[in-house]
């Protein structure tokens, strides 16, 4: 395998790896991982896009200079992006609503099954919670959007 990617370490840092190497430590907690065992929420061959993507997925923010390498972290694998946002977030009501605005823009409307996939353990909760603070409506029975 060739090529980095941007991958969330156990200490909640998110890192470089170059995937050419077969393993990496990391640069905050020192923790070392087999490259392709972890979970990798952007890869690209292009350094570049990998930083700035890190950049995004840290500040949230889109770097706007290059459109090539916009659209590449655009398409970057959302499922994981939300997943990765949902657990980095430590507001209760910001996460729901990353989770509401996140299912929603996935999905169109979005089952409890989905609320599972992001999390498994308190899905249920926080999906009742979301409808009771109307942060989703329920157009037809068990499917939500916001
Ligand atoms: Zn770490």
């Amino acid at each position: 395998m060739s090529g980095y990617a941007v991958t969330p370490c156990t200490c909640g840092r998110l890192r470089v790896i170059d995937l050419s190497s077969e393993t990496s430590v990391c640069p905050y907690c020192g923790k070392s991982v087999v490259n392709n065992n972890v979970r990798k929420l952007f890869v690209d061959d292009d350094q570049r896009a990998v930083r700035d993507a890190l950049a995004q997925l840290t500040g949230f923010e889109m770097p706007e200079e290059d459109p090539e390498v916009k659209k590449r972290i655009e398409e970057a694998d959302p499922f994981s992006t939300l997943v990765y946002r949902y657990e980095e977030c430590s507001d209760i009501e910001l996460k729901m609503e990353i989770l509401a605005k996140g299912l929603t823009e996935l999905h169109g409307t979005f089952t409890l099954e989905d609320v599972k996939k992001v999390d498994e353990k308190n899905g249920e909760r926080i999906l009742k919670a979301m409808v009771v603070q109307c942060i989703v409506f329920e157009p037809e029975p068990g499917r939500y959007r916001i």
